[in-house]
């Protein structure tokens, strides 16, 4: 067999991995070559997302919930347990284990969509040709019609934090503990951060993150955003605004870290130290001199809005080029690419991306934010509905949180969907759909919602904006 390919795609994370099965699925010839290594030195594919992040994150979320619930929620319920404890080492052998099934299910949709899977380091050659790495050491030259780059991310380090990957952690550390930190001190209130602190809260631990900036989800509506500081403080996540942290250091068995906010510099002792700062396109020994390929100040790869770099047949998807890092918005960017090489349309509709925290309550939105749209100018009208007065909600002992609608006041389209609340994952789904086929609130307000459901309150919060509300007082 020739080792020409139609398509060559470096990374198997949620950019990567589905830009090779659509490939397939066009028909292409196509390989994907990885170089991923978990913990134990085992090869998978799934990159960040399926072994370190989505995933995994997503598993202890829901394992670290239902312990809570037993222990909190189920007397509400008529339900008596007795002494309830934790296997921590048992919870993370099902982390573990749903990663696996995930990252294998990866191997048998490449064989079905005739794809090849490589494991090593890819590195763009110049004239789109790929040298190929293997474990061993050994070397290998692929030729390819078009590369695509899916290289992902990597958690930021800081300088004055220094990761030991014991004490001084980062996100994937986090989700692989043996053991209940005492006091888990977190640097960073972001999306990772909170769940993160959520997690090993609801296990034991007494968690402190310590955030930057002033104000807290700036990227979220400022409604939901309080609402949701609301709950994580009656919950116990001690979420410190405006504390910037300056260094830290390992001493004995605990970690010393040294803040400053609008008080002066102040010292912390925690057993853990997360660090959760964000994360830095990855593009280490990835491109060789002279591919032509251009890589902005902050690392990431420069594509136009169809991922294609400056370099003919030269793609990059994901993480590594600019937008939101998330799994979904790599998953589209990747199949469209493998669909334009295959001379199809293809196109990512980059203002309509929802955003999910698998906090609890959850917390999602969809498009602009109240005060975005404030901003533009444009008149607008808000429907709220709050999750108390749903049914479903109520019988769940869910009850928290509100779904909020934003419109235009001139064509009522739907601008923005926010929900605080059970499932507000799933529930952005219907709000997404909605905005990607322009809805006004009047489409939602006559879409029968099946009763009893949460979606209701996605469909109640489109009549609260025309004062319609049924099951709320109309404010
Ligand atoms: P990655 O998933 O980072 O994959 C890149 C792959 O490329 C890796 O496997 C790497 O080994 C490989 N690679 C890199 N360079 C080379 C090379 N030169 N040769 C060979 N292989 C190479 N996003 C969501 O949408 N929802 C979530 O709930 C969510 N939760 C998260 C939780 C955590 C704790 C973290 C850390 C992230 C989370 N994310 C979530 C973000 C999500 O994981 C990323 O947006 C996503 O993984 C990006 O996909 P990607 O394919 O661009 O890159
Ligand atoms: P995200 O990029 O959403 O993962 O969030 C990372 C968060 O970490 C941001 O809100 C930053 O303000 C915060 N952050 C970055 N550096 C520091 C620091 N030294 N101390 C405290 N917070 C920080």
């Amino acid at each position: 067999m020739s080792d020409v390919y139609d398509v060559i795609v470096i990374g198997s994370g949620p950019a990567g991995y589905p830009a090779a099965i659509r490939a397939g699925q066009n028909k292409l010839k196509v390989a994907c070559i990885d170089e991923w290594k978990n913990f134990d030195g085992s090869f998978a594919f799934g990159g960040t997302c399926l072994n370190a992040g989505c995933i995994p994150s997503k598993a202890l979320l829901e394992s670290s919930e239902l312990y809570l619930r037993a222990k909190e929620e189920f007397a509400t319920h008529g339900i008596k347990l007795g002494d309830i404890q934790l296997d921590l080492a048992t919870m993370q052998k099902r982390r573990a284990s749903v990663v696996k099934t995930m990252t294998t299910g990866i191997t048998a949709l490449f064989k079905a969509n005739g794809v090849v899977g490589i494991q090593g380091h890819g590195k763009l050659l110049p004239g789109n040709k790929v040298l190929v790495t293997a474990a061993d050491g050994s070397e290998k030259t692929l030729e390819a019609r078009n590369v695509i780059l899916a290289s992902g991310s990597t958690p930021i380090r800081l300088k004055s934090v220094p990761h030991d990957g014991k004490y001084i952690i980062d996100s994937w550390n986090a989700l692989e503990l043996d053991a209940v930190p005492g006091r888990l001190g977190v640097i960073g209130a972001g999306v990772i951060g909170l769940e993160l602190g959520s997690v090993w809260r609801r296990l034991g631990s007494a968690v402190t993150v310590l955030e930057a900036m002033d104000s807290f989800l700036p990227m979220a509506d400022q409604t939901i955003a309080k609402e949701a500081q609301r709950h994580f403080k009656k919950q116990g996540l001690d979420i410190k605004l405006g504390a910037k942290v300056l260094s830290a250091k390992v001493s004995g068995a605990a970690v010393d870290v040294v803040y400053s906010d609008a008080q002066g510099e102040h010292t912390l002792q925690v057993d853990k130290l997360v660090v959760a700062v964000g994360r830095r396109p990855f593009t280490d020994g990835l491109l060789a001199e002279g591919t032509g390929v251009e890589v902005d100040q902050r690392g990431f790869i420069q594509v136009d809005e169809h991922c294609r770099t400056a370099v003919p047949n030269v793609w990059a998807v994901g993480d590594v080029v600019r937008g939101p890092m998330l799994a979904h918005k790599g998953k589209e960017e990747g199949c469209m690419v493998a669909d334009l090489i295959a001379g199809k349309y293809g196109e990512v509709n980059y203002k309509v991306i929802p955003s999910v925290i698998y906090t609890a309550p959850e917390i999602a939105w969809v498009g602009l934010t109240e005060e975005q749209v404030k901003a533009s100018g444009r008149e607008y009208k808000v429907g709220t509905f709050p999750f108390a007065a749903s049914g479903r909600a109520r019988a769940m002992e869910a009850g928290a949180g509100m779904a909020k609608i934003i419109s235009a006041k001139d064509d009522d389209e739907v601008l923005g969907v926010h929900v605080i609340g059970p499932m507000a994952g799933e529930l952005i789904g219907e709000a997404t759909l909605a905005m990607e086929y322009s809805a006004s609130t009047e489409d939602i307000q006559r879409t029968m919602h099946a009763h009893p459901t949460l979606s209701e309150a996605i469909h109640e919060a489109a009549l609260s904006v025309d004062k319609k509300a049924i099951d709320a007082i109309n404010r």
